[in-house]
């Protein structure tokens, strides 16, 4: 089989990318009217998922995404990583328990709602059982903006108080991150612009960049 040749990023969607979403969205009829699927933001307006819609047909979504965070965090290792939400954990659930490991994951395949992952283990501990937490983020996150990251792991440290997506589990989001909706909106805007053949904007080649 061929592989299939990367599109050389233009700013628009290619064409390829505009048919296999087509593909995915009218379950396999090639040149249908699907409008563009938009599994990261299935859970929004219709009004606003038509805007980004018109925002990645027209190529305006990543020069919008740039503009807004022109910046890449520096946090590419573990370790750095760790210290990161661990100070997070310290400013903001200092009780929540300790965090027993924070890593970047290849192996988390971004997919709708998994960004990041946090589990909990019972472990027997001097008779008690204790919980290790442990917070995975997808390694993408590793080259993207700060805002980006701090969304991410305000999410992930958020499940070591609430463990369901409830109104209790956002209210301690934007308590953490008061931006916190509009971010999880914009790395979901990030994610379909990726999805739909976008380039990475702050891939490793603006690395070194002052
Ligand atoms: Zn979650």
């Amino acid at each position: 089989m061929k592989p299939i040749a990367t599109p050389k990023y233009s700013g628009a969607i290619s064409q390829p990318g505009r048919r296999k979403a087509a593909l995915r969205d009218d379950g396999g009829t090639p040149g249908g009217n699907a409008p563009l699927a938009l599994p990261y933001l299935s859970g929004y307006a219709p009004a606003l998922q038509q805007q980004v819609r018109d925002w990645l047909e027209a190529g305006k979504a990543g020069k919008w995404l740039l503009d807004r965070h022109p910046e890449a965090h520096n946090r590419r290792t573990d370790k750095s990583l760790y210290d990161y939400v661990d100070a997070l954990r310290n400013e903001h659930l200092r009780n929540a328990g300790l965090l027993h490991k924070v890593a970047y994951d290849s192996k988390i395949h971004v997919v709708r709602n998994a960004l990041g992952l946090h589990t909990r283990r019972a472990i027997a501990h001097g008779g008690r059982l204790n919980a290790r937490h442990e917070i995975h983020v997808a390694s993408m996150f590793k080259h993207a903006p700060e805002a980006f990251l701090h969304m991410i792991c305000v999410h992930e440290l958020a499940h070591l108080r609430e463990l369901d997506h409830d109104k209790a589990f956002y209210q301690l989001c934007t308590y953490m991150e008061p931006q916190y909706h509009q971010l999880e909106f914009e790395v979901r805007l990030y994610l379909s612009y990726l999805d739909t053949g976008g380039a990475p904007l702050w891939g490793a080649g603006a690395e070194g960049r002052a």
